[in-house]
């Protein structure tokens, strides 16, 4: 059956999720368009305190009534289990809601985005009781125990290029730990994540425990950061407004912060490959899956000369193979690019580059107007050398500079970046130079022979450096919704 969809006819939540109800308050109105065509959404408000104080007066009151942080975590896995199963059986909703809204794709949000907040949702659920203490070792007649506490309430910023999963790494794990949650989604693509919270309480989930507020980061977002009653942030965004936050969070009573950030991710490709069309299909996915506008796209390829050509030929095909178009289109194989601010800015930075001397050897141009969605040509450049604007800032778009290289030590050399550290892989099929790479590069992820996190929910996301701290997902994921308490215990007498 064709996944494509009628985008005018599907039902888009409004106002505010607190409480578990949609509530409507004052704030300026936010326009909110379909990236595909531009065509307006309902628009949004912004919240700012005010919407922050009545969700955070929300989720007190659902922490007092249902003790979730102390409910047992069986019953906490049972609550959640029964969130994901509504994620599955609002499954094309869901998806549908999703690429309607954002750059996404349906062919990937109907086997990705969605399919996979409820495996999320699930992970965190098998985790409830599973989070054990410590007994550490004392003296005879001392007990010292070392307890996983939930914070309380925690707050979450997230950005618009995955709105769903991000959400999910964040809220997911907070629950299964027994907080509650106060969350801004990006103001960009605030549906998804509205009708998924409503969701959450329709299935069972007790009314309070999961707010989203709608509105802009300066107003909205900063009043998440800033309340007193919250007790820990974990912000997925750039490294501009994680600075910004980092700050915030510390002047307002010391709160501590996970942070993921931008990147400027390399992809090394060793002479030893065994299939140039295989590895030439990873980095073109690497660097062009949602229209490069993934946080972990690898944006460098560090080549070895012998084979550099050669690839370089293979990735250009699929270059020239994209099928732009609309989210809505099983046809479509290349997003849009969620604004026509972010287009303009991937074009000012590729002419910037270009300017300062590198060479475009495809594209580094605008796509023209599709359906009045913004699109922008798969680029590659040439002679990007570090102080030039292309190597130092993230694109967050479909660029890839190239960088040639003899030497094991050179490439890795090139790989390493001076300001991001987010991730990185290597394609060879010597093991000794993959795992000397993995090792060397200085990187909070590392694939060897991929470019990109598999279906997995184990492996943690997060980066290193410029790219920030902390993890989300794996068991670190839900570790950084937790507080640990030590208590001694004198028995002696
Ligand atoms: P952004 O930093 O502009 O915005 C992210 C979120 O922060 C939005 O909801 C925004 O409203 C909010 N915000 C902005 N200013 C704020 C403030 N002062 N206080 C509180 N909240 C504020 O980022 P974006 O353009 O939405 O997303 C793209 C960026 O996100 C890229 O840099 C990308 O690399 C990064 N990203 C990182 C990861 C990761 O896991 N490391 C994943 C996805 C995206």
């Amino acid at each position: 059956m064709s996944l494509d969809f009628d985008p005018n006819p599907i039902a888009l939540p409004s106002g505010h999720y607190i409480g578990g109800a949609f509530v409507d308050l004052p704030g300026e109105a936010i326009e909110v368009v379909r990236p595909s065509d531009h065509q307006p959404m309902s628009p949004i408000h912004d919240g700012g305190k005010a919407a922050v104080e009545r969700a955070v007066e929300a989720a007190k009151a659902a922490l007092a009534a249902t003790r979730w942080g102390k409910v047992s975590p069986l019953e906490r896995a049972k609550v959640l289990h029964r969130f994901a199963n509504a994620v599955e059986a609002n499954g094309e909703y869901l998806s549908r809601l999703e690429a309607l809204g954002s750059s996404r794709l349906i062919s990937a949000t109907s086997v990705r985005d969605a399919p996979r907040t409820a495996g999320v949702i699930r992970y965190y659920a098998e985790y409830c009781d599973k989070l054990e203490g410590i007994v550490t070792a004392t003296d005879a007649d001392t007990l010292s125990l070392v307890k996983n506490e939930p914070y309380g309430i925690v707050g979450a910023v997230v950005p618009w290029n995955f709105p769903l999963i991000t959400a999910a790494w964040k809220f997911a794990p907070a629950l299964a730990a027994g907080n509650a949650v106060v969350m801004k989604t990006s103001e960009l693509t605030p549906h998804s994540l509205l009708a998924l919270a409503s969701i959450a309480v329709e299935a069972g989930l007790p009314a309070g425990l999961f707010n989203v507020v709608n509105g802009l980061g300066h107003t909205t977002g900063s009043a998440i950061v800033r309340h007193p009653d919250i007790r820990k942030i974990s912000f997925t965004g750039s490294t501009a407004t994680g600075a910004v936050i980092m700050t915030q969070a510390a002047q307002s009573g010391m709160k501590p912060v996970t942070l993921e950030l931008g990147g400027k991710s390399p992809m090394v490709v060793f002479a030893d490959i065994a299939d140039i069309e295989a590895t030439a299909a990873k980095v073109a996915t690497g660097f062009m899956d949602n229209a490069g506008q993934v946080c972990t796209a690898g944006s460098r390829l560090v080549v070895e000369r012998g084979i550099a050509d050669r690839l370089l030929e293979a990735i250009e095909a699929r270059c020239r193979a994209i099928r732009p178009g609309p989210t809505w289109s099983e046809a479509t194989t290349f997003a849009p690019i969620i604004s026509r601010r972010q287009a303009e800015r991937i074009d000012r930075l590729v002419r910037q580059t270009i300017a300062e001397g590198a060479e475009a050897r495809i594209g580094g141009t605008p796509l023209e107007a599709r359906n009045e969605g913004s699109f922008y040509a798969p680029t590659i450049l040439e002679g990007v050398t570090d102080a030039m604007t292309g190597f130092r800032e993230e694109f967050f778009g479909p660029v890839l500079s190239v960088h040639r290289f003899d030497e094991v030590e050179e490439g890795l050399a090139l790989a390493a970046h001076p300001t991001y550290g987010l991730a990185a892989s290597v394609h060879t099929t010597d093991i000794r130079k993959a795992l000397k790479a993995a090792d060397e590069i200085e990187a909070g992820m590392v694939w060897v022979n991929q470019h990109g996190r598999g279906p997995e929910f184990t492996f943690p996301a997060g980066g290193f450096k410029a790219s920030g701290f902390g993890k989300d997902m794996g068991r670190a994921g839900i570790e950084a919704f937790t507080r640990q308490k030590a208590v001694w215990v004198n028995y002696a007498q």
